[in-house]
């Protein structure tokens, strides 16, 4: 895979990419990254990338040109049709899909990204129309630019690029299996007087695997019960959700039980 990062502020996202995970992926050749200096793109005496709004309003927004340039000489022209399959001009913005780990697992089977950071106000309403194939917010908030966004997408995507984490590294990550994951431990076996579980220590694996599904269906219940709606679950998923649900229910009882068992004041 190729991608390609459009800002003005490139010092940002470099830095990141050459730390962890992100690096041993470029080294690896499971992928390539160039980040571009918009400005590169701007004609003039002083490279100017933005300028005001038409209308009036506040603040500045990124001009097409630049963007429009860029887009035809990283990709060729035409836009998107002319792109073909594989090739997907990505607009940060958070007014686009929030983004999760479906639409990472999507992008890494892509070929070549373009990532636009926008900036100020945001982008010439013309970029979007012509040349943006999706457009992705990280979250319902709103950043100075889209530098962080860029680098989220980035990283999730590139760790799931085949070669990048050791086989089957990702598959119980939380949402990859459609579930969040369960707790982990290592050494010491008791910190602070508290204690690993035993299961972890039998050498048990086929008790060990049951526990830790087991926990991640627990830990889905309570932070994330949407995800159960949707996950692959088996029988034994089911039956476990059940005892669960009817143990909670029966503690509930017995806890009303024993309020009114109290009389009233
Ligand atoms: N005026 C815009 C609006 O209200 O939709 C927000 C502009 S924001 C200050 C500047 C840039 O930061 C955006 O063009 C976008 O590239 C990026 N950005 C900000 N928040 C984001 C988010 N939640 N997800 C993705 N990109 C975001």
């Amino acid at each position: 895979m190729r991608i390609d990062v459009l800002t003005l502020f490139p010092e940002m996202v470099r830095a990141p990419l050459e730390t962890s995970m992100m690096r041993k992926a470029r080294e690896r050749g499971a992928v390539e990254v160039h980040v571009h200096n918009l400005r590169d793109w701007a004609e003039g005496k002083h490279h100017v990338t933005d300028d005001r709004p038409f209308g009036g309003g506040p603040g500045m927004v990124l001009k097409p040109e630049p963007i429009f340039r860029a887009a035809d000489d990283l990709l060729g022209p035409g836009g998107p049709e002319a792109w073909g399959e594989g090739v997907r001009f990505i607009l940060t913005t958070p007014q686009g899909r929030t983004f999760n780990q479906e639409m990472a697992a999507w992008l890494a089977r892509q070929r070549r990204l373009v990532i636009l950071c926008g900036h100020y106000e945001g982008v010439d309403e013309r970029v979007r129309l012509a040349l943006v194939t999706d457009e992705i917010s990280i979250g319902d908030y709103v950043l100075t630019g889209g530098e962080l966004p860029a680098l989220v997408i980035i990283d999730a995507v590139v760790r799931l690029l085949p070669g990048v984490l050791a086989e089957g590294a990702a598959a119980d990550d939380s949402f990859t299996s459609g579930l969040l994951e369960g707790p982990h431990y290592t050494r010491p076996r008791v910190y602070r007087g508290m204690a690993v579980p035993d299961i972890l220590l039998s050498g048990d694996h086929g008790a060990i695997a049951r526990w830790r599904r087991e926990q991640a269906l627990l830990r889905t219940l309570e932070r994330r019960p949407d995800l159960l709606e949707r996950a692959p679950l088996d029988d034994a998923d089911r039956r476990f959700l059940e005892q669960v649900r009817r143990e909670r229910e029966a503690a509930r009882e017995a806890g009303q039980d024993a309020l009114s068992g109290q009389g009233s004041l």
